[in-house]
């Protein structure tokens, strides 16, 4: 049986088959994504769950600047107006909420609480001069969750989907992101398949009404900047379907292999909470 908390430090991999009661109910994005970055960091962050080394500021500032726009685009549909006040206190109240309580946080060179809440206010800042800030429409959900099944073999998938909002007869659908460079287009091209993939999830409510995807961008540069950028059309939506199937059941697969091998590689592991107990690490945690 394999334990599903509490781990010790370096804990060997399980090899056996996983209890598919073990394994998430459903599947997500960001799930899939880290099992194919480094199944082992998977399977402590879903399945073992064991007490995290710290808590990358990285993290809780993407969190805290989400609940800001959260904010701003909930008081939006309920007709009031808010404020760059308003959203910083959105941001705070999400980085003083404690998921982990007495995990440390873990700040990057040259960062502090006080840094990252100037870079938030700068963000918000070019966000509320954005276009999107007063967006031609209807804001018709924020946050809202759609689970609906890719294939039969496989569990439901559910998407979150940061802000809906409906104009010029099509439906929009965006992704917040923030970002310590601007996004090009090869980067746009890169990350599709993700808001692709939020596309077949909400197609039952959307219909036949054409849809457009696009990412918001929070760059955390110098100067903060806010960029929404269109997803290109897929060529062909059958091949993004089977594609994205496809991969989501070798990935699923692999979960229910027991796969769950440690991928080190300074991209994956140098902000990562569990480098304590990795068997790659040994416990020694403290180069990458
Ligand atoms: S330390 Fe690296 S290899 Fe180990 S779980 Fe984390 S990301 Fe994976």
């Amino acid at each position: 049986m394999i334990a599903t908390q509490g781990l010790p430090r370096t804990e060997s991999l399980p090899v056996e088959e996983t209890p598919a009661s073990i394994l998430p109910d459903h599947l997500s994005w960001s799930q899939v994504s880290l099992m194919r970055a480094c199944p082992q960091k998977f399977y402590f962050s879903y399945i073992a769950r064991p007490p995290k080394d710290f808590i990358a500021s990285s993290l809780k500032f993407g969190s805290a600047v989400h609940a800001g726009l959260e904010s701003y685009f909930r008081a939006r549909m309920e007709g009031l107006k808010i404020d760059d006040i308003t959203l910083m206190d959105a941001y705070h109240t999400s980085w003083e909420y404690e998921e982990e309580p007495g995990t440390p946080i873990r700040f990057n060179k040259l960062e502090d609480v006080s840094t990252l809440e100037n870079t938030a206010r700068g963000m918000f800042a070019a966000f509320l001069q954005s276009p999107l800030a007063n967006p031609q429409g209807e804001v018709i959900g924020i946050e809202e969750s759609f689970c609906s099944p890719l294939a039969s073999d496989l569990p439901e998938v559910m998407a979150r989907v940061d802000l809906i909002y409906a104009a010029a007869g099509a439906i929009h659908l965006v992704d917040f992101k923030t970002s310590r460079s601007r996004w090009n287009q090869a980067k746009v091209a890169e990350a599709a398949d993700q808001l692709r993939l939020y596309e077949i999830l909400t197609s039952q409510v959307t219909g036949d009404t054409p849809v457009q995807l696009h990412f918001g961008v929070l760059t955390k540069a110098k100067t903060p900047a806010f960029d929404l950028l269109p997803v290109p059309p897929a060529d062909s939506d059958v091949t993004v379907l089977e594609q994205i199937t496809s991969t989501f059941r070798q990935v699923y697969q692999a979960m229910q292999a027991g796969n769950f091998y440690p991928a080190p590689s300074p991209q994956n592991c140098t902000t990562c909470p569990f480098k304590s107990r990795c068997p790659a690490w040994a416990g020694n945690s403290t180069s990458c």
